[in-house]
């Protein structure tokens, strides 16, 4: 069994990227096998600690979360600050990609669920490229308010899909699923942010060398320079971790 590493108010859960892989695929067997609560999964950033922090409903909806997987650079440090080193850093993109190599020699089926119209099934396509016999039953951009739900549902459960993809950025996708997880007749949601643009070719993702050195954060805002309002959240973050670290001792 892994541990947990409270971030501020949200705890993360210390998995690999396959132990991540692992984890879901045992939830849909379970599923199968003996009604299981639907599990939903979380890949969780500082910005996401952030929100948390001001947005109750979404700190409980992490706090229900089955799996909250460590996703970006700012939170393996934050961790790494508090004396509990996360193991590894797990993109949601790497993830996805594991994902659906397992769910192609399992069988498993998946949704694709959110990003800008056409998205969806590029990434699907992408998806089957790099997954061959990958099961992709449905895409749809959809609408992440209530209003989208009823379509959504309609063609998830037409899909018969094992796992649903849900690409609406956070916390809207993090709402989604905790409404609507449990009646879709899927077993996993998972909140999976840009995923989609990076899988479709939308947006590029960092070179290898940035990533090891924990700079895809600067690729992606000097390729999306609005994103400066989210990050600048990341010196307030680091800070308040700190002050967790020194209140704790
Ligand atoms: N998006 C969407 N509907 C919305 C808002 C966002 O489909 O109402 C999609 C958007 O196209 C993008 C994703 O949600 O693909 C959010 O990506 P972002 O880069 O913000 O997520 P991150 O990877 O940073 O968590």
């Amino acid at each position: 069994m892994h541990y947990a590493v409270r971030i501020l108010d949200v705890e993360v859960d210390a998995v690999t990227a396959d132990e991540a892989v692992g984890l879901i695929t045992d939830a849909i067997d379970a599923r199968h096998g003996h009604g299981a609560p639907s599990f939903q999964v979380a890949t969780v950033n500082p910005e996401f600690v952030m929100h948390a922090r001001r947005d109750a409903a979404f700190r409980r909806i992490l706090r229900d979360c089955a799996l909250r997987t460590p996703d970006g650079a700012g939170l393996m440090l934050g961790a790494r600050i508090l004396g509990h080193p996360l193991p590894q850093r797990v993109p949601g993109v790497e993830m996805v990609i594991d994902l659906a190599r397992a769910a192609a020699t399992r069988g498993d089926r998946l949704f694709l669920l959110g990003g800008a119209p056409g998205v969806a099934e590029a990434a699907a396509e992408a998806l089957r490229r790099a997954a061959p016999g990958v099961e992709v039953a449905g895409t749809l951009a959809g609408d992440a308010g209530e209003e989208g739900d009823a379509a959504a549902l309609s063609a998830i459960s037409a899909s018969g899909a094992d796992i649903v993809l849900v690409a609406f950025g956070a916390p809207a996708q993090e709402l989604w699923s905790s409404r609507n997880l449990a009646v879709s007749g899927a077993a996993v949601a998972i909140g999976v942010g840009g995923t989609f643009d990076y899988l479709s070719g939308t947006v590029r993702r960092a070179p290898r060398v940035m990533r090891r050195l924990g700079l895809e954060w600067l690729f992606r805002l000097a390729q999306q320079p609005s994103r400066w309002r989210r990050m600048a959240v990341l010196p307030v973050f680091l800070l308040l971790v700190v002050r967790q670290r020194v209140l704790r001792r």
